[in-house]
């Protein structure tokens, strides 16, 4: 068995092309992580399944203790500062944070182990690696690629000659297409802040330029040095970070260590819409993760982690996604047919995930192609005499990270859906009380699930009953 040859898209070099680690005993890979101050929303967990999916894969490939996979936690942030005061007024500012960053922090944990993801080999904490930062930004200001002007540290990007690579933009685009006004302290308009002086009324740590805190974009140089280097393998993170973010991180690491390349290859996800329309707070389709899995925030119900996770992988993870109803009910009846068809496997540590799955997804990660492969096992799976391919159907979904039984029951394979179960109640309780309006809009609203119901009478009771069946 050979393990076929892994290749991924670069945004750095806008092509695909074979992946070779630096060091194959220690593949080492950086997602940027979360600001903690609110509960993450969906499209905060494209990445985070993503780059998970590349995890295990990785792990697959090159052994599991060879792989480090950092994804930081970005707990010092203005929108914190601003949640803190609003949240607890009434505390010292430091404890406030501390709360908001806490509480936030051990929501996003629990809502992405329930989406199936692996932890991180490690998640620092910006505020754990202050010292990290100052000592890149003492580095950048003696190498003349920063200086000093009203309070602020500011990377100089003109002394960067290569600047702009990742995102294809260049000084010129910047300055043409600088919207604010041109801050008078900055030598050039794109210039960024690596260090921001602190009111009283703000977070601060001492340093030589003043007590103050550092800029979003100094994290992830530093927690990124710190844990996997100078120079390392994989750098993801949602394609909106590619400018400003991931252009900044590179101009930092690599004036400050004198390197070609912070990371070999940078990768983004695309973007997540929900039912057509970009996610906003002002327009009501703000959707959490805490939402789908707990409320009826979408369809009227909760959802499995893992149909979400399945509704997240069917779109190939560089293509937009319109996360829908209708896609998660595609999602569901998809997970349900493959936990069927893995049902009561051999347990088995041993069995190995399908090959057709690991071969696809070594292809940039085309899940689409993963799951056809998936389909037809599952289908050999459901045959006379389709032991082995039921364990290695169970074994391949463990390994994508799906659990194997969430959505059935011991008798007959199958959990009704909470929301059809109350959908008919709520209907017979409308006949019942001939309000015919009501229990048609019910039926009409199942219908467009493709959920059919059939009226008839108990033979021993001459009640009234509703049994229901998936028209998909
Ligand atoms: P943030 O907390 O906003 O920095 O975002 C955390 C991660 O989620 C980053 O990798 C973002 O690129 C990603 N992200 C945010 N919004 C979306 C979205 N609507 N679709 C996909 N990824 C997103
Ligand atoms: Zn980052």
């Amino acid at each position: 068995m050979t393990t076929p040859q892994l290749t991924l898209y670069n945004t750095l070099t806008r092509t695909k092309a074979p992946f070779t680690p630096l060091d194959p005993s220690n593949v080492r890979m950086y997602v940027c992580g979360p600001t903690v101050y609110d509960f993450a929303h969906i499209g905060n967990a494209r990445p985070v399944i993503v780059f998970d999916v590349l995890f295990r894969l990785l792990r697959h490939t090159y052994g599991a203790e060879q792989v480090t996979y950092v994804r930081n936690i970005t707990d010092v942030d203005d929108k914190i500062n601003a949640r803190a005061l609003r949240d607890f007024p009434n505390l010292p500012l430091n404890e406030a944070i501390r709360r908001v960053t806490e509480r936030t922090e051990d929501q996003f944990l629990s809502d992405v182990a329930a989406l199936g993801t692996l932890d991180p080999t490690i998640q620092p904490r910006a505020t754990d690696n202050i010292a990290e930062m100052q000592t890149l930004i003492s580095d950048l200001l003696a190498k003349e690629h920063a200086y000093n002007a009203a309070g602020e540290v500011l990377f100089d990007v003109k002394s960067m000659p290569d600047y702009g690579q990742l995102s294809g933009r260049n000084l010129e685009d910047n300055l043409a297409g600088a919207r604010i006004a041109v801050e008078a302290h900055k030598k050039n308009p794109a210039d960024f802040v690596l260090w921001k002086q602190s009111a009283d009324n703000e977070p601060g740590w001492d340093s030589p330029w003043g007590r103050g805190r550092p800029g979003w974009h100094i994290e992830c140089s530093a927690m990124s040095e710190r844990y996997l280097g100078q120079t390392f393998d994989i750098h993801g993170g949602g394609l909106d970070l590619i400018f400003p973010h991931h252009e900044n991180e590179i101009a930092q690491s690599r004036c400050a260590h004198g390197t070609h390349a912070m990371a070999t290859v940078w990768m983004h996800n695309g973007f997540l819409q929900v039912e057509g329309q970009k996610m906003s707070k002002s327009l009501g389709n703000f959707v959490t993760i805490n939402d789908l899995l707990q409320t009826g925030a979408m369809g009227g119900h909760a959802w499995s982690g893992d149909v979400l996770r399945l509704a997240m992988l069917m779109t190939h993870y560089r293509e937009p996604i319109d996360f829908s109803v209708k896609r998660l009910d595609e999602a569901e009846g998809k997970l349900r047919d493959w936990q069927r068809a893995a049902r009561d496997a051999e347990p088995s540590d041993t069995e190995a995930p399908d090959e057709a799955v690991i071969t696809a997804l070594s292809d940039d990660l085309n899940f689409h192609r993963a799951s056809v492969a998936i389909d037809a096992l599952a289908k050999l799976a459901g045959r006379e005499g389709g032991e082995a391919f039921k364990a290695r159907l169970a074994a391949t979904l463990t390994f994508l990270g799906f659990g194997l039984d969430t959505l059935l029951t011991s008798d007959d394979g199958w959990v009704e859906p909470p929301h059809i179960a109350a959908a008919i109640a709520q209907r017979l309780e409308a006949l019942n009380a001939k309000n015919f309006a009501e229990a048609d809009r019910l039926r009409d609203e199942l219908a467009e699930q493709g959920i059919a119901l059939m009226d008839y009478k108990d033979p021993e009771t001459g009640e009234r009953r509703t049994k229901w069946e998936s028209k998909r």
